[in-house]
This record gives C-alpha cells, structure tokens and sequence, in this order.
C-alpha cells in the first residue's frame, strides 16, 4: 500500500499578491502540455516532474520542475499530475424541470410516452430567467469541481423566438461559446407545419439570437430536421456571422457528417452511424468528430466508435452532452473513462480529446494545452498520472482547478 499524497501547499506566497503576479505550480510528477515540441514528444507533451508558471491569466513557462524560473509564489503539487482544464464543447444547460421518471422507466425495461424534449420545453418556458440562470450556475459550478474550465451550451429548450434569444442571453453571461440551436425539434406549436418552423428559426428567431451567439447547430435526424432543412438553417446563421456546428449520425446513417465537413462546420456531434464515406469527409476536413459517450451511456445505445475514426486519421473531441433527458452527466472524467472503456481510446487520447480536441472543436487555440502564452486553465489530480482518469473510474481525482490563472477549486 503506497502513502497518501500529501495536499498541496501553498508555499510564502508574497503578502501583495495580484493578478500581475507570477506563481510556479511545482513538483507535478506528470505534466500534460498538449504540445508535442515540450516533453516527450508525444501528442500529449508529457513532462515528468515539472513545474508550470502562470503570470496573470496566462502560462509563462512549462518544463522540468529543477530548471522552473524564479517566481513571486509558488505551490508544491506534491506528486500530483496537472492537465490543462477540460473543455466541455457540447452541453444543453439552459432548462428548467427534470426527468427522472423518463430515466428510470428507460432503465427498467417499460415504455414510457411523456414528451421527451417536450417536457423540457414545456418546463423551461414556464421558467423564470432567474430560475434558468440559478440551474446554470448550478451545474456550472459541478463541472468546474470535475476540471471543466470551457464550457459550450445551447438554447434549444425554448424554440420561441423570445423563449430562444433569452437563453442565450442567459448563457452569454456565463460562456463566450454560445449556440443557437433553435432547431433542436420542430416547435410543438409547428407540428402541422414544419416548413413554417424552418422559416420563423431561419428568419425573426435568427435575427433575435444571432447577438447573443457565436454558433448556430441543428439536430439533423429522422423526426427532427432533414439534410435540406440543416443545410437552409446553417447557411442562414453563416449569413448573419454564426459558425456551424452540427447534431449529426447520432440515432441512424444520414446526411448530417457530410454536410458538417461541406459546411465547414467546426464539428459533427454525436458520430455513432457512420458510413466509410462519413469517415473519408471527417478525415479531409477540418471539422471535429465529436463523441458523447454519455448520451450512449444512459439510453443503453450502441457505442460511437472512436478507433476508427482515430485510425483514419478524424481529430476528436470528447464531451459530455450534459442535458436533462439523454446525458445528464457534467462529468468529463466520466466520459474519459467511457471512451477508454467501451470506444477503443487509448487512456492518452481519451485525455487529448477531452482538452485540446474540445477547444479544437471550439476552434480555439488558448485553451486545451498548457504552454506559454495559453491561458492559465489547469487541473490537478489527486493522482500521479492523467491515466488515473480512466484507471480510477467513478473517483473524484481533481484536487485543484485555475481558470484564468486564479484558483477556483
Ligand atoms: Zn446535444
């Protein structure tokens, strides 16, 4: 039986301490960088027993902890690995209710006939924008206790064009990376007339929440929208600024993967029914597969398969899907341990995909590594080694969290 490794301790921290001050994060017996021109030279720039510097909001300085400059604070790691923060790049926070009942039926074998997103739709609209923004920051703060320092999340649960600009407005003040994803399902209120639903989400509902956003997605599946109504409604957000994304090939084959890569979508989410021609596209474009084994997990559905798109060359991204009723997980070691498990990931791929994949599939470069000049999001485990994501499923491993070089956890 090994000791317990110590907690980490802070060590004379100057009694002036600011922003602008310079801390080295010490003694880190393992290091992930992302950056494979530090350390071993693996895609995972892993840096035996070393030490990282943060000045302000971003890191300065990563190497070998002996040869770490001189810093105005410092902290012993005590042993422990540090990782850059997980970036969550696809979760549905703005709702309101729950749906247990619809778990538990789903989980014991019954049917079950309650509306599914509806019921969410129906709950988030009778909300108070107080009560969305309270649920938020609720959930907000359980994925930062788990490492989650960039969050994307997406309307969907309003699909007004008042209920939808203001769940954006609600989720810009917590995320830069905002979503307008008006077309989730078909408006209830536009059961008879989908077309007019594609009208109003590519017209005055676009035209409301393309301030409040960044990208625009759509749930292109059998029940929900075709490959033409996708296409009509991401080129319509391209033309006021948004960038595509895309809920594509989670429930059957079809037209979503390959109009993500045509589109230049930044990433294709979900990817469990892929063709050889779907998995072509993702490998000559520049958008992101992005898997969401917890939605798998927790409908019982077949596994995305993460080593074929890793053998034909696919970036991908891992994220949680954290919605009420497929994926109500916040937890992105969770889904670590599930791409290792049952996706056929390596333990150090399932780590990349859960932070330089995720801020690729956000398309950004400060984010997701951990060299000079990114931004100061780091994770520390209460473990040796990043493996212990997958080694140790279930366990609450992360000790510590900076989020813009302040300690948050
Ligand atoms: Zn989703």
């Amino acid at each position: 039986m090994t000791a317990p490794v110590p907690a980490p301790t802070p060590i004379a921290p100057h009694e002036d301490d600011t922003m602008s001050s310079s801390t080295a994060i010490t003694n880190i017996a393992a290091l992930v960088t992302n950056d494979p021109s530090l350390g071993d030279g693996s895609p995972l720039g892993l840096i035996q027993d070393a030490a990282v510097v943060i000045e302000g909001d971003r890191v300065t300085w990563t190497g070998e902890s002996s040869k770490a400059p001189a810093t105005d604070n410092r902290v012993d790691a005590g042993g422990r690995a540090v990782l850059p923060g997980f970036v969550d790049s696809h979760s549905h926070l703005v709702f309101a209710g729950d749906r247990t009942q619809e778990f538990n039926a789903r989980m014991s074998g019954r049917a079950y006939s309650a509306g599914g997103i509806r019921t969410t739709v129906a709950a988030t609209r009778a909300a108070s924008d107080a009560e969305l923004a309270a649920n938020l920051t609720h959930y907000l703060a359980e994925a930062l206790r788990q490492g989650t320092t960039t969050f994307e999340t997406k309307s969907g649960y309003g699909l007004t064009v008042e209920d939808e600009a203001r769940a954006l407005r609600i989720a810009a003040e917590h995320t830069d990376e905002v979503t307008y994803l008006g077309a989730h399902i078909v408006s209830p209120d536009y059961a008879d007339d989908p077309a007019a639903y594609v009208a109003l989400v590519t017209g005055e509902m676009l035209d409301a929440c393309a301030p409040h956003a960044r990208w625009i997605d759509v749930f292109c599946e059998k029940g929900a929208f075709d490959g033409d109504q996708a296409r009509a409604i991401l080129t319509a957000g391209k033309a006021k600024g948004l960038h595509p994304r895309i809920h594509a090939n989670q429930l059957s084959y079809g037209p979503g993967v390959q109009l993500a890569v045509e589109l230049d979508a930044a990433s294709a989410d979900h990817c469990t029914h892929l063709t050889d021609a779907d998995v072509d596209a993702l490998a000559s474009g520049d958008t992101v597969a992005t898997l969401l084994p917890g939605a798998e997990f927790s409908t019982r559905a077949e596994w995305p398969d993460a080593r074929r798109l890793l053998d034909a060359g696919v970036t991908v991204a891992l994220s949680t899907d954290c919605n009420p009723g497929s994926s109500f997980t916040s937890s992105m070691p969770f889904c670590i341990a599930l791409g290792v498990r049952d996706m056929g990931m390596t333990p150090d791929e399932a780590v990349w995909s859960a932070t330089a994949g995720g801020a690729a599939a956000l398309r950004r470069t400060d984010i997701g590594r951990l060299a000079p000049g990114a931004r100061a999001d780091l994770t520390l485990l209460d473990a040796p080694s990043h493996v212990h994501l997958a080694y140790r499923p279930g366990v609450p491993l992360v000790s510590g969290v900076w989020r813009s070089g302040v300690q948050v956890v």
